[in-house]
């Protein structure tokens, strides 16, 4: 059986360390906003190039936090239109309605996955704050082109870098590449903690600082509160496991792209699209660290029944576009053609850094007999 992402066995690689990280903390007996957090921190802005990297709970409230900070801040204000790509994870979306903002839904392009820079100029109101830039199935949005944008209509950009660790543009990291960003190191992630964690990174002191103070209960100095904040901080025990983990991070992203490249040179396979050409290098990749594989085929169901018959597991990410689900009903009478066809055809192939080379030799002869 080949799993679509072995967890035990990607932390069973560090096992040793995760486990003198415990101990670590027992013995500190300082549990809340210590030295681990302090030291994740700094280490995970220096990684993404940022001035700040603030801990948070999960990356829906790094999102959340963001918006609510820029609220604060008096840079929005409820009824705000925020731009989103219609095909992303609902955490984007979910962030811009806990704010009691406005999303509006923007369709990406078929080659990307990711928002289109020229329907997000389409989509722009006198309304419009905020540009939500999701880097999604890891690879970067196009930041060149949307920071243009952002500043011609003087915009805030807020990236969804939660399955874009590391990706990278001109040497420059997802996270440090709009205004702020928010990161998810829930454990399916490419840096995933052994439990819920999140994190915000900026270069903006005063948005640093007010989403310091909302994470604590809107408190900037013990027992005085500033604003009407929450309690989402990232525990010591999830940054002792982070630390662990951070130091691992590039080579698992370098597999991931090794992993990626053998299967865009493998599968030959014309009813099936790849999400790369074949003959690339990893340094004409560095933009994507393939939290996910996502090939697309009109009949996915056969493929995905002929994969599991050899034992091979996938996944569909995901089945129903945010404005097709019961949540968000208020969107329900909007077509989103390429959204909603991208979400009847993609797949996600099998991608943990731990697969070996019979493995991925083995999706890709599976994926090559398949015959429709
Ligand atoms: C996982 C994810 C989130 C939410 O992160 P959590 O830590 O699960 O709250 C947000 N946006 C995207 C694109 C994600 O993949």
């Amino acid at each position: 059986m080949i799993p679509f992402l072995d967890l035990k066995a990607i932390n069973n690689q560090y096992a040793a360390e995760l486990k003198s990280a415990v101990l670590r903390v027992i013995d500190s007996g300082w549990y809340i906003h210590g030295a681990e957090v302090t030291n994740f921190e700094q280490k995970f802005a220096a990684y993404c190039g940022t001035k700040h990297c603030i801990g948070v709970a999960n990356g829906l409230d790094a999102l959340i936090l963001v918006l609510r900070a820029w609220k604060e801040l008096g840079l929005l204000k409820e009824g705000d239109e925020v731009i989103v790509p219609a095909n992303t994870y609902i955490a984007s979306i979910l962030a811009i309605t806990e704010n009691r903002l406005k999303p509006v839904l923007v369709e990406p392009e078929n080659s990307t996955f990711n928002i289109n820079p020229e329907d997000i100029i389409r989509a722009i109101t006198k309304k419009t704050r905020v540009i939500l830039a999701v880097h999604l199935y890891g690879k970067l949005a196009d930041m060149h082109k949307i920071m243009i944008i952002a500043k011609e209509h003087n915009l805030l950009v807020l990236e969804d870098s939660a399955q874009a660790h590391g990706a990278e543009v001109e040497g420059r990291k997802a996270g440090g590449l709009g205004h702020a960003s928010g990161f998810s190191f829930y454990p399916g992630k490419n840096l995933g903690a052994l439990g819920d964690a999140g994190a915000v990174t900026t270069n903006d002191d005063e948005l640093a600082q007010t989403i310091r103070a909302l994470s604590n209960y809107g408190s900037h100095r013990k027992y005085e509160n500033l604003y009407q904040g929450l309690n989402s901080r990232l525990d010591e025990i999830q940054a002792a496991f982070l630390n662990v983990k951070l130091s691992h991070l590039d080579v698992e992203i370098a597999r991931r792209r090794e992993i990626a490249i053998a299967y865009a040179n493998g599968i030959k396979n014309l009813e099936i699209s790849l999400p790369i050409s074949a003959g690339l290098s990893e340094a004409d990749i560095s933009n994507h660290v393939f939290h996910l594989f996502v090939v697309r085929t009109k009949n996915r169901l056969g493929l995905q029944q002929h994969l599991s018959d050899a034992g091979i597991q996938t996944v569909i990410h995901y089945p129903i576009p945010p404005h097709k689900q019961k949540a968000y009903c208020l969107f329900s009478h909007m077509v989103m053609p390429i959204t909603e066809a991208i979400h009847d055809e993609v797949l996600s192939l099998p991608i943990s850094p731990t697969l070996t080379n019979e493995d991925v030799e083995k999706v890709i002869e599976t994926i090559n007999s398949f015959t429709g």
